[in-house]
Order: C-alpha cells, then sequence, then structure tokens
C-alpha cells in the first residue's frame, strides 16, 4: 500500500485475502481499539508503522496461521482465553459440553469436577467460574498447555481451580469426583481434515487418537468408573461418528442414563453417562 492508508482502505485491502470480520480483528489487534471505534474512525489514517504491522498480520493470515494464534486470544462462553500453538483453539461447539455440565451442578451446592486434557483450561475454567462453589482439577500431559491453563485460570477462576500435570487418570489415581468433563483428541489419523486450515497449525496430540479416533475415548470412558463417585456424570466431547461407539463404550463400563446430545449444526457432538448410584 504506497502512503498510508485509511481505516476503511486497510480493511478494503485486506479483505481480498481474509474476510473483512478478520480483517478487523487484525487491525483492531494493531490498533488496540474496539470494533465500535474503528467503524467511527474508518476515514483515519494508519502511521507507516500500524500499516506495516498490520500488513504482517495479514500476510500470517493468509498464509492460513488461525486468527486465534495470532492474535493470542479466542472468547469462550462469554470470557477470552489466552491461547498459542500448545492448545486446542476453543470452539463454539464445545460450548455444548460446558452447557451439559453446568445442568448437572446446581449453583450453590458443592462439587468436584474432573477437566481430562483442559488444553487451554476453557471447559474447567469455564465451569469453575460459572459455579465457584465447584472445585475444579484441570489436568494435561503437555506441560505447555498446562502454562497457558494457569494463566487462564488466575485471570478467571483462582480460587477453586488445581492445574496438574497427569496422563490422563495418572495423577489423580486415588480421587473420585462428582463429574468428569473432557474434550479429548478424537480425529482419526488419516482424516483429511488434518491437513486443513486451522487444524494444521494445532497441535496434533491435541486432536489425533488412532485410526478411528477412539483411543483416548475409549481408555477415558474404561478408567472414569474408577475416578467418580457412585452417581457421577462423565460428558466428553467426540467427533460427528462416534455417538454409537461412545454409547457402546459408555454402556460396556457400567454407565446408566446414556445420552448423546447434537451441537448447534445438529451433530452428535457430547455423550454421557451416569455411575449408578
Ligand atoms: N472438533 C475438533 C475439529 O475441528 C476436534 C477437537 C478434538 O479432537 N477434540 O475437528
Amino acid at each position: 500500500m504506497p502512503g498510508a492508508p485509511t481505516i476503511r482502505e486497510a480493511l478494503d485491502a485486506a479483505q481480498q485475502a481474509t474476510d473483512r470480520i478478520e480483517a478487523r480483528v487484525l487491525l483492531r489487534e494493531v490498533l488496540n481499539q474496539s470494533d465500535a471505534w474503528l467503524l467511527a474512525h474508518d476515514d483515519e489514517l494508519l502511521t507507516a508503522e500500524q500499516a506495516q504491522q498490520y500488513v504482517a498480520l495479514a500476510v500470517r493470515r493468509v498464509a492460513g496461521e488461525p486468527v486465534a494464534y495470532i492474535t493470542g486470544r479466542r472468547e469462550f462462553y462469554g470470557r477470552e482465553f489466552v491461547v498459542n500453538p500448545s492448545v486446542l483453539i476453543p470452539r463454539p461447539e464445545t460450548e455444548l459440553l460446558v452447557e451439559l455440565a453446568l445442568q448437572r451442578l446446581p449453583a450453590g451446592e458443592s462439587y468436584s469436577v474432573l477437566d481430562l486434557g483442559t488444553g487451554s483450561g476453557c471447559i474447567g475454567i469455564t465451569i469453575a467460574a460459572e459455579r465457584p462453589r465447584a472445585q475444579v482439577t484441570l489436568v494435561d500431559v503437555s506441560e505447555a498447555a498446562l502454562e497457558i491453563a494457569r494463566v487462564n485460570a488466575l485471570q478467571w477462576a483462582p480460587a477453586n481451580t488445581v492445574l496438574l500435570h497427569s496422563d490422563w487418570y495418572s495423577a489423580v489415581a486415588a480421587e473420585r469426583y462428582d463429574l468428569i468433563v473432557a474434550n479429548p483428541p478424537y480425529v482419526a489419523e488419516g482424516d483429511a481434515h488434518l491437513q486443513q486450515g486451522d487444524l494444521r497449525f494445532e497441535p496434533r496430540t491435541a486432536l489425533a487418537a488412532g485410526v478411528d479416533g477412539l483411543n483416548d475415548l475409549q481408555r477415558i470412558i474404561a478408567e472414569a468408573p474408577q475416578h467418580l463417585r457412585a452417581g457421577g456424570w462423565l460428558l466428553l466431547e467426540h467427533g460427528f461418528d462416534q455417538a454409537v461407539a461412545c454409547a457402546w463404550l459408555l454402556e460396556a463400563a457400567g454407565f446408566q442414563d446414556v445420552f448423546n446430545a447434537p451441537d448447534l449444526a445438529g451433530i452428535p457432538r457430547v455423550s454421557g453417562g451416569r455411575l449408578d448410584s
């Protein structure tokens, strides 16, 4: 762009390569302003330095880097979470998992909750923030992920979250919880989606789980009864074609009230069951 562009020109230029909403997110990042400010000042000139920074971010986006990794943030359930390439980017469909967990945790009562493979921490931390009397343990096998989860836990629920380095249940072997939630890796190793879009930049270990994507779901379900109190719930996010397998695994592990819930796109997305009381 020769000379300094106005905000409108900067957005128009990037729109050809990415979309306008993303272009605005990137410009907001450079200017450190709100959307409303950008709209109200769209004939203001960028400085040469701002224009340069903006072009650099747009180039990264055009190369495929997810917006959330460029800005280092993603909104989830009304709160902003810090993210980096060590953690999966929080997705809107995962809010269903949180919703179903909250339905099983009436406000005002005390619970212990385990979030397995917490990543950014968005699931367990949201539960902890929404239910201040719940004690939420966040575990991950990745130290790098735990660093990010720690930043988010400090921001949103410092009083009732605990972080542990753990390969699924390994560090909580002797504990029992009222509710266990997990959004484990569940994509099949050979799935073409792993080579597309944001997934190319996300941690493979947080996405893929064996030839059918069921490796981790299977292990989490099979071992859950040893870590739940009587009457406790296990809730799991899974892939579009894994609801039947999850129901079967849950029943085989002795769970009752096995259910599946579709996400907003109508895709079977969360399965769960209750341990016999
Ligand atoms: N839902 C993610 C996807 O985009 C996968 C997340 C996961 O494996 N837990 O495919």
